[in-house]
């Protein structure tokens, strides 16, 4: 396909390239993960008005010509900015690991207009001040939903029977699901967790992203779903992300309990 497109995107990362140019990754409405290049970024205040930086939401105008990898980015409007991100560490951290994921967890070319909105409302609630690790959460477990990552949490993956409350439940990575005690057997890396955890899971890939403040998680419940969540995304991604490693960074710094 070649020729002049536009659409609402929203910035993931960019990176200067030679003098003046920026390579700029962003998740598109129209087009699912695009990659660009802007030539002369760094001078044209006029085409990009500082709206090529991670959390901008623009409307992007681009060529595309047939089997190029980079299309060339034409102009960028601005839609709407997310600057509270930029003065609150915490938000703009989580942010980030958000940005990381989406574009981790996705290919370029591959159109999802789902995703393009759970991330654009995601950042609108963020935002406007939920709860982060709420948020996070549910951006994760919807996330996984949109994509067909997400695992089975309503009943054990191998006898089917759905656990009461007085089972202990035993998360598997690897098996993308919950064992009941019967069947864990010799089962490894497994991460045990409670049923009112795993039920915040499971009411997290219920819920739209803007409905976020309809859940009150305890922060026990919190602990223990982002335990399931981390060795889960870990195990998908087969690595840990940048943005991970800072979270811990700032959390050790500051406690994690000040993170709301
Ligand atoms: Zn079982």
């Amino acid at each position: 396909m070649t020729g002049h497109f536009t659409t609402e995107a929203i910035v993931l990362g960019s990176i200067d390239y030679g003098e003046s140019d920026k390579i700029v990754t962003f998740y598109t409405l129209e087009f699912g993960k695009l990659k660009g290049i802007a030539k002369g970024a760094k001078r044209s205040k006029k085409r990009f008005v500082n709206n090529l930086e991670p959390f901008s939401y623009i409307k992007l105008l681009f060529f595309q010509k047939q089997g190029r990898e980079l299309v060339m980015l034409e102009q960028a409007e601005t839609v709407r900015r997310f600057d509270s991100l930029l003065l609150d560490i915490d938000r703009l951290a989580f942010g980030s690991y958000c940005l990381e994921l989406l574009n981790e967890m996705t290919l370029e070319g591959q159109k999802n207009q789902k995703a393009f909105e759970l991330i654009l409302n995601f950042f609108i609630m963020l935002d406007a001040g939920a709860h982060i690790k709420t948020i996070v959460m549910l951006f994760e477990m919807r996330l996984l939903s949109i994509l067909g990552y997400h695992p089975r949490l309503e009943m054990c993956v191998v006898c089917k029977n759905t656990p009461t409350n007085n089972n202990r439940i035993f998360f598997s990575s690897a098996r993308s699901g919950i064992l009941c005690p019967n069947c864990r057997g010799q089962e490894k890396s497994l991460i045990l967790a409670s049923p009112g955890a795993i039920k915040f899971l499971i009411l997290a890939a219920k819920t739209d992203i803007d409905k976020v403040d309809r859940i009150a998680m305890p922060d026990w419940a919190a602990e223990e779903c982002k335990r399931v969540m981390d060795d889960f995304l870990r195990y998908q991604l087969g690595k840990e992300l940048k943005s991970k490693r800072f979270i811990e960074k700032i959390s050790f710094k500051y406690q994690s309990s000040n993170i709301k």
